[in-house]
Formats: C-alpha cells, sequence, structure tokens
C-alpha cells in the first residue's frame, strides 16, 4: 500500500482485538482455539507479535482482511491507474447544466474545490444509516430516530441520497425493509468512544439463548442476524423498547465469548465494569441487573435445559439448519453444533438491540445504474451506487455479500456505461 496506507480507514475497534482485525474463517478459529490447540496458539502468537511490530513501527494494523482488505485493493488499483484521490472532502452540491450533472461541489480540506465531471457523478456514499430524521420517518419502531444502533461509518449520513433528491431522483421506500438489519450492543469504551458490536456468531454458539424483558426467547438465535433482528422488532410489544438479551452461563462466556465479552484468556474486568456485561450468581440476579422478569427468565432456562441436556431445542429448532450448524462450536462434529444447557453460575448477559449494516432503501435506478426521476426517465450523468442505490434484493436479506456483491456489480457497470464502452448506451 505505501504511503496509502496512512490514508485509509482502520477496522472498526469491536470487531478487532488490540486494533488487529481478525479474518472470518481459520483465522477467527484459531483464536477462538489458541487456549485448545498448539497449532492455533502458534498462529496467534504469530499474529500478536507481528501486529505489535506494525503498531511500533507504522501506528497502525498493517495486515488488512475483510472490508478493509477490498477498501485497499480499490484504492491501490484506482491510485496505480493515476486516479487523484482526495479523502475527507464531502460533496455537498452537484452542478446541472441542460438537464445534465456535470459535476459536484466538496468541502475539501484545503477549501472549497469544484469537480466537473465530463462522463457522469456517481452517488457512492453509504446510504443514510447515520441520518436521524429519514431513520425516524422510514425504520420501524423508532420513534425519535434514535433507537436504532448503526455499524457503518458516522459519515454515512445520507448525502448521497440528498444529493441524488437535488437533481430530480428519487428514493424507493416500498422494499420489504429499509435497512439490512443486525442485532447490535452498545459498548462504552475506558475513553468515552462509544461503538457498535455486531452479534454475527456468538447467537450460535452452544448454551446461548436470546431473551426478551418477559424472559421468553423468541426465535431460533442460531439463525441469520436479519432474521434474529427482524423477529425482535416484530416480537417485542408496540410502545416498548424494541430489545432483547442474549444469555448464558460462566463456561459457554470463557468458551466461546458473548458479543465484545472474548473468552478466556481475555479478562472480563473491563466489560463487567463497564455495564456491557452483565453477571448474576442466579439467573434471578441477573434478571434483576438487565431489568428482565426473573421468573420468566427462570421458567425459561430451565424448558430449554430439559431438552438441551439432548443436543435438542425443538421450541426453535436451533442447530436444525446447515447455517445454524455452521455457526456453531466447529468442535462438534457429531451432534448438535447451536445447543448446551445454561446450567452452571455464575450467568452472564449482554444487551443486544435492531441495528443494521446499512440501508436498502435507496435511488432508484436502472439497470445500468442511472438514477432515474419521478417519471422514470434517467437523469443524465447521474449513477448511484452501493447503498445510495435501492436494493435490487427488494429490500429482502437472502445470504451475506448480497450488499457488496450488488455494489462491485453496479459501480462497475456504471464505470462502464458512463466512458461509454461498446455494448453500454452513452450519455456522453
Ligand atoms: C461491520 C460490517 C460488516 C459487513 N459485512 C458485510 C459482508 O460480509 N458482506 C456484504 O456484502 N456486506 C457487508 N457489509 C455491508 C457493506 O459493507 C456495505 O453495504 C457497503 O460497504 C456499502 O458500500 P457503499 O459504497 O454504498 O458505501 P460505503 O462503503 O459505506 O462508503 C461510503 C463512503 O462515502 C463517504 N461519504 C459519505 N458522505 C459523503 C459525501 N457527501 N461526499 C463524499 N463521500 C462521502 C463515506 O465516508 C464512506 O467512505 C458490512 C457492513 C458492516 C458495517
Amino acid at each position: 500500500m505505501g504511503k496509502l496506507i496512512k490514508r485509509m480507514r482502520k477496522t472498526m475497534r469491536e470487531t478487532a482485538f488490540l486494533g488487529m482485525p481478525i479474518m472470518a474463517g481459520a483465522d477467527l478459529s484459531a483464536f477462538m482455539t489458541l487456549t485448545r490447540s498448539a497449532k492455533s496458539f502458534l498462529h496467534v502468537t504469530r499474529r500478536v507479535l507481528s501486529h505489535l511490530r506494525d503498531l511500533a513501527v507504522h501506528g497502525r494494523a498493517m495486515h488488512l482482511v475483510n472490508g478493509v482488505a477490498l477498501a485497499a485493493r480499490l484504492a491501490k488499483s484506482a491510485q496505480d491507474l493515476g486516479v487523484l484521490l482526495i479523502e475527507s472532502a464531502p460533496a455537498h452540491a452537484l452542478l446541472q447544466e441542460n438537464g445534465r450533472v456535470t459535476g459536484a461541489q466538496v468541502h475539501s480540506p484545503r477549501g472549497p474545490l469544484q469537480i466537473n465531471a465530463r462522463k457522469g457523478v456517481v452517488l457512492a456514499a453509504g446510504g443514510f444509516p447515520h441520518d436521524i430524521a429519514r431513520r425516524q420517518a422510514l425504520f420501524p419502531r423508532t420513534p425519535t430516530g434514535r433507537e436504532h444502533l448503526a455499524l457503518p461509518p458516522a459519515q454515512c449520513n445520507g448525502d448521497g441520497i440528498r444529493l441524488g433528491e437535488s437533481a430530480g431522483g428519487v428514493l424507493a421506500t416500498e422494499l420489504a425493509s429499509p435497512a439490512a438489519w443486525a442485532p447490535v450492543s452498545l459498548v462504552r469504551h475506558g475513553n468515552g468512544e462509544i461503538g457498535h458490536f455486531p452479534h454475527i456468531i456468538d447467537r450460535a454458539k452452544p448454551g446461548v439463548i436470546g431473551v426478551l424483558a418477559n424472559g421468553e426467547r423468541f426465535c431460533n438465535e442460531a439463525d441469520g442476524y436479519y432474521d434474529y433482528t427482524s423477529a425482535m422488532i416484530a416480537a417485542c410489544a408496540e410502545g416498548e423498547e424494541v430489545a432483547s438479551w442474549l444469555i448464558c452461563d460462566h463456561r459457554c462466556q470463557r468458551r466461546f465469548g458473548l458479543g465484545y465479552a472474548r473468552p478466556f484468556p481475555v479478562p472480563q474486568g473491563p466489560v463487567l465494569r463497564s455495564g456491557y456485561l452483565k453477571r448474576g450468581a442466579t439467573l434471578a440476579e441477573l434478571a434483576g441487573h438487565c431489568g428482565i422478569d426473573p421468573q420468566g427468565l427462570q421458567r425459561t432456562v430451565a424448558q430449554y435445559n430439559t431438552h438441551a441436556r439432548q443436543a435438542e431445542d425443538p421450541a426453535f429448532g436451533r442447530g436444525s439448519t446447515a447455517y445454524n450448524r455452521k455457526m456453531g462450536d466447529p468442535s462438534v462434529t457429531h451432534g448438535n453444533p447451536c445447543v448446551a444447557p445454561i446450567e452452571a453460575g455464575p450467568f452472564y448477559a449482554v444487551k443486544v438491540q435492531p441495528g443494521s449494516f446499512g440501508t436498502f432503501a435507496g435511488l432508484k435506478t436502472n439497470a445500468q445504474a442511472q438514477v432515474l426521476d419521478a417519471s422514470g426517465a434517467p437523469i443524465a450523468g447521474l449513477y448511484a451506487v452501493g447503498t445510495d442505490m435501492a436494493s435490487v434484493m427488494g429490500g429482502f436479506y437472502p445470504s451475506g455479500g448480497i450488499n457488496l456483491g450488488p455494489a462491485l456489480t453496479f459501480g462497475y457497470i456504471a464505470g462502464r456505461h458512463a466512458a461509454g464502452v461498446q455494448g453500454y448506451e452513452s450519455e456522453a
């Protein structure tokens, strides 16, 4: 990456460990089994040592994985092709001439800048997960717009949508869901920073269940993040806060972690002191700390345990799908990797609220990613991709990757169309 690395965002603090991003798959598995396998221990030791060296020499993680690696590769390719990259420079107005979008005005770190575009302007400002007013208008169960823990960067605050609308674009709202729901917990860091942790895999681990304020379960917690959040929104009584608690016992928390409360050997002290991780010697005490109905929780855990001792979950079917099992305990090769009883205290809970990986509602476009006006006609010179474009999945969440896959595809299509590459009708 050379000097470009200094200009890249770092991985979210909540999904990194000591600022070190961990890759989904084999890398993460090694971290989860570091006290149980010599091979894993060696892998983690190497990773941590090389990360500490990177911190000392470069002041940041240099081993890039997941989304940061994708963004870095795209930035490097663009730089290698001679593209001028200007970061921290929000566009605030579009330039228009004779019904065509011809550029944008930008607040750059060196002052105002006008950028003229011969071929087109592509809106890709990350949708509106941080636009409070739009969230209030479009998200369910968000009376003030603030009852939502968005995961994308704070800068994704609806600028692209507003710019598109200023040129005549239309926001598509008739989707199955306005956002890519995720179950999220609020993390208060020691330095006062607030973070959002996405609960992607912990819900499926054996010995974890999710309950509402009445202490009752409401879904198969091992299903996808979108499904867990939709079920939580539907299950919470109208007028009440939409929230659930992930519950587990000591063995499970130390073995798999619970949200941002990492597994052994990471100490629990800081997350207990900050109030992120609630602990109770008994289930009733834990319920008291969380504001959960104690009898409801005790009844639910007793019913769950009756079947969990046989590795079964007749109530909701944890472990009944390939997806469930993939997210469960990989060391369980026979039996149910998603079910274990919750028996030996102390017991733990983490509060989980509705959040999102980004928005689905976005600007209406055609197959060339051109923004459409109210009559359905393309606006010359204006494209929208990524989450500024309305979800091509119609607001459904069939699988992981349904955000980045279409974002890359339509970015590619928009570029070729604007450039007038053969096979694409150009507006140029
Ligand atoms: C933790 C997490 C995990 C995810 N995992 C997956 C996954 O596994 N698979 C998947 O498909 N999707 C995943 N997603 C979703 C995916 O990352 C997003 O849908 C995707 O990055 C959206 O791309 P985008 O180009 O629309 O916006 P972004 O990647 O958010 O980029 C938008 C950029 O525009 C900038 N910006 C904002 N306003 C302006 C302005 N006025 N002018 C100029 N720039 C502006 C922002 O600062 C930002 O850099 C995940 C998201 C999160 C948060």
